[in-house]
């Protein structure tokens, strides 16, 4: 009977996950299919550029969110293999990545990493993209207050420690029940998908993440802990 209910929830969570993905997804499609519309009928070359640009963005957003759907449903692709890596690549890769948007923006990006020559098992752009919205998470909450990111690496007993801080609007109780549900977002161009992702990425590489306020700076704070080989 057990087993019965078990099987009921996970379907119903598929459907829940079909439906909300099916409602991401038309919203892009039908701005795209306007836009091209807009572009047959008029053909007006002053403003075709940024018609080409909403497409654009628009399909970047549905290939970014099948992406999210696929590492939710643990989808193997064959494309993608584990791999031992220096963990401490992705981590500069990712703040190099972000640098120009906080110097854009004059966001002040705190970074106490300690050195070393640390290894992970995994798959390296999974784990990339999980810190990638970490981050991004955080610059989206310094848009209406704050303008400080303050990142953490450290090693302690075959753990790396990961946590980025912020001084942005911080974790309601509301959101800080749902973070990690697939869908949800208190954002209006958000997926939801961001935080869902990050965690089934950590969990599958035997990782945790956690979520706070931050005491210091009074926005979000979130931890990482991640195995470590060698
Ligand atoms: P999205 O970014 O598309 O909204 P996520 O799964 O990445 O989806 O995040 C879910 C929600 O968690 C966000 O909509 C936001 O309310 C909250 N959140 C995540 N990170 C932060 C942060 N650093 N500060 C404040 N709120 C955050
Ligand atoms: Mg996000």
């Amino acid at each position: 009977y057990e087993e019965e209910l078990t099987k009921r929830e996970a379907l119903a969570a598929v459907g829940q996950l079909a439906a909300g993905m099916a409602h991401e997804i038309r919203n892009p499609l039908t701005s795209i299919k306007g836009f091209i519309q807009l572009l047959r009928e008029q053909g007006e070359p002053n403003r075709s550029e940024s018609y080409f640009s909403v497409i654009l963005t628009e399909i970047e957003r549905i290939d970014g969110l099948l992406n999210d759907v696929l590492v939710l449903a643990r989808y193997r692709d064959d494309k993608i293999v584990t791999e031992h890596f220096p963990v401490m690549e992705e981590i500069y890769g990712v703040i190099r990545l972000l640098e120009p948007e906080a110097n854009r923006r004059g966001i002040k990006l705190e970074q106490q990493i300690a050195d070393g020559d640390w290894y992970i098992m995994g798959y390296r752009s999974r784990i990339k993209q999980a810190f990638l919205n970490i981050l991004k998470n955080a610059f989206e909450a310094l848009v209406n207050r704050g303008s400080l990111v303050s990142i953490t690496v450290f090693a302690s007993i075959h753990q790396l420690v990961i946590t980025v801080e912020d001084d942005g609007e911080g974790l309601s109780r509301d959101t800080l029940q749902n973070l990690f549900v697939p869908f949800f977002t208190t954002k209006q161009e958000g997926t939801g998908l961001g935080l869902s992702t990050t965690q089934r990425i950590i969990n599958d590489h035997g990782g945790e993440i956690f979520a706070d306020n931050s005491p210091r700076l009074g926005g979000a704070r979130f931890e990482i802990r991640l195995p470590l080989t060698t």
